[in-house]
């Protein structure tokens, strides 16, 4: 459980950062303060371990950020069709990012489940079902720790393709927007960012992507 002084600690600390930047740079939070211009949506789990600035060297203003449990794209979540819109239609993002990450805990609830009837299961039930679609090729994996690793990798691609089949993505297209999407896994184990292959003709095949992407 957190201690009282280690919230106190954040506090302090944020003062310090403050100071800290203003000694090294004095504009800097009046350049802050501008409107933002981040080139990237993240759409990323909300575990801890995983700090996106630090991890790939952005600075304030630089990322337009996402986070649920295991980085899902639900095409009811109001909450995340809002930022996508956001993103792609007001501030012009042309990259879209998910990130998920080994050892996550909401793809390995979606298998073994948390307690009784506990809401995460409820969440993530989209890695349940394709857990249990591609449960013959999951389970030859053999190793449990590579096999959830390997489902945490097929749930970018899923979570990816699910925000294609957004009407906002879609309408972007037919406007000839520039966008281009990412699915990436965060290794806590090393700390390096794997670059997935993704199913383009696939997609393209759905209709999901436009035939010159
Ligand atoms: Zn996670």
């Amino acid at each position: 459980m957190i201690q009282h002084n280690d919230y106190i600690d954040l506090l302090k600390n944020n003062v310090l950062w403050a100071v800290e930047k203003l000694k090294t740079d004095p504009s800097y939070f009046a350049e802050l303060s501008l409107p933002q211009k981040p080139n990237f949506l993240f759409i990323g789990c909300s575990d801890s371990r995983i700090p996106l600035d630090m991890i790939t060297g952005s600075e304030p203003g630089e990322l337009f950020v996402h986070r649920n449990i295991a980085n899902q794209v639900n095409l009811t979540d109001i909450n995340l069709l809002s930022i996508i819109e956001y993103a792609v239609e007001i501030l012009n993002i042309e990259h879209i990012i998910v990130l998920g990450h080994y050892k996550c805990g909401g793809v390995k609830a979606a298998v073994e489940g948390l307690n009784e009837e506990d809401i995460v299961e409820n969440w993530v039930s989209q890695i349940s079902d394709l857990y249990h679609y591609h449960k013959k090729e999951l389970e030859a994996i053999g190793d449990k720790t590579k096999m959830y690793d390997r489902l945490s990798e097929m749930n970018v691609i899923v979570q990816l393709k699910n925000v294609l089949r957004t009407p906002i993505i879609q309408r972007a297209f037919r406007n000839k927007k520039k966008l281009w999407f990412h699915g990436w896994i965060f290794d806590i184990n090393s700390g390096l960012i794997n670059d997935l292959p993704l199913p383009l003709d696939e997609w393209k095949e759905l209709d999901l992507l436009p035939e010159d992407y």
